[in-house]
């Protein structure tokens, strides 16, 4: 017998409209919404919220710096806010993340990319130029909306980087210590729904199919990232982003196939393949790191390769 332990985490999930956010608001209880976005949906996501909005905060920023997120914590208290509705990438809900850790108010996120941190019980947060990650149900977001029409617009670049952040999640999970037949399914699943649909956004940005697909396998990666503990890639890619401020999409998108090989999972040819087949930057030089920088870093062999972007070995 395989011993394993595996628990679901209380996160309401809904594929649907943007259209049902005041509903959602309401279905958490929800009356004086701070709202985290941009406005090429924080416009629409304002109006769905009507009267229950009562602030609206823009700058959410990668890697959620502590210094943003006292700025923002001064209009929850200043507005007297019971929630937050976060509506954009992996910055915004970072933001609604760190809010609640300081507030528990409860979170409601409107993903717009595939980074999957709506899922998790995971924060990062950066200070000093150091970002430092802890794990805890409090930052947990208890409701996610997914509306694919948010997607359509996503750059094919960022669309690509973003996706192979997913896969990352969903990969890390089949080497994993604490990986469990139900994280066995996720990733699997996961894997099949971003590879097949990565290419097709490529070719087409507005095929909902492609995008419906992508956002499903970013759904599962995320419930695999918050249900395995992190492992090497998850640790490499935070420790160059950390030490040489590289973009965290893309420095996944890099690192991948080198850490899918060095782990000897048959597929990391496939999806370097697939890598070299989308507008991504596919190498630590294109990132702006150079040979002098990885001298001294752990598992040096692996990083060399992926600096110059060869086939992995
Ligand atoms: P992001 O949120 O910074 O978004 C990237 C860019 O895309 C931004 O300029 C944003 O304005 C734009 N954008 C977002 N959605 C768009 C849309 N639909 N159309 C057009 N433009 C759009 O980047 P990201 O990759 O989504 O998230 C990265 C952040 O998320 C990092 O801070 C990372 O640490 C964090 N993250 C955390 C976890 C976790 O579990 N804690 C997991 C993954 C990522």
């Amino acid at each position: 017998m395989t011993s394993f332990s595996y628990a679901a985490n209380p996160v309401r999930v809904v594929f649907g409209s943007l259209d049902s956010l005041g509903e959602e608001a309401d279905r958490l209880g929800i009356g004086r919404v701070l709202l985290i976005g941009r406005p090429r949906h924080g416009d629409r996501a304002a109006q769905v919220l009507g009267a229950r909005l009562v602030a609206r905060f823009e700058d959410a920023a990668m890697h959620t710096p502590v210094d943003v997120t006292e700025r923002a914590l001064k209009v929850v208290a200043e507005h007297g806010v019971d929630g937050v509705v976060a509506v954009g990438g992996g910055s915004a809900t970072g933001l609604a993340k760190a809010i609640a850790l300081h507030t528990d108010l409860p979170q409601l996120v409107v993903p717009t990319t595939y980074a999957g941190s709506e899922l998790t019980a995971v924060l990062g947060q950066t200070a000093d130029g150091r970002k430092t990650t802890q794990k805890t149900p409090k930052v947990r977001p208890e409701t996610v909306l997914y509306d694919v029409d948010l997607t359509l617009g996503l750059p094919v670049p960022v669309s690509a980087a973003s996706g192979l952040n997913a896969l990352a999640h969903a990969v890390e999970a089949r080497y994993a210590p604490d990986a469990n037949p139900m994280t066995d399914l996720l990733a699997a699943e996961s894997i099949k729904l971003l590879m097949r649909a990565l290419p097709r956004i490529a070719a087409d940005p507005s095929d909902v199919d492609a995008r419906s697909d992508a956002q499903r396998g970013a759904w599962l990666a995320g419930l695999c990232l918050d249900a395995v503990q992190m492992g090497l890639h998850h640790h490499l890619c935070h420790h160059l982003g950390g030490k040489f401020g590289l973009p965290h999409a893309e420095t996944h998108a890099v690192l991948l196939p080198y850490v899918m090989a060095h782990q000897g999972l048959d597929d990391a040819a496939d999806v370097f393949e697939l890598a070299a087949s989308l507008p991504i930057p596919h190498s630590l030089a294109e990132l702006g790191l150079t040979e002098a920088d990885l001298d001294g870093e752990p598992e040096a062999d692996l990083l060399r390769q992926a600096l110059t972007g060869a086939r992995p070995a």
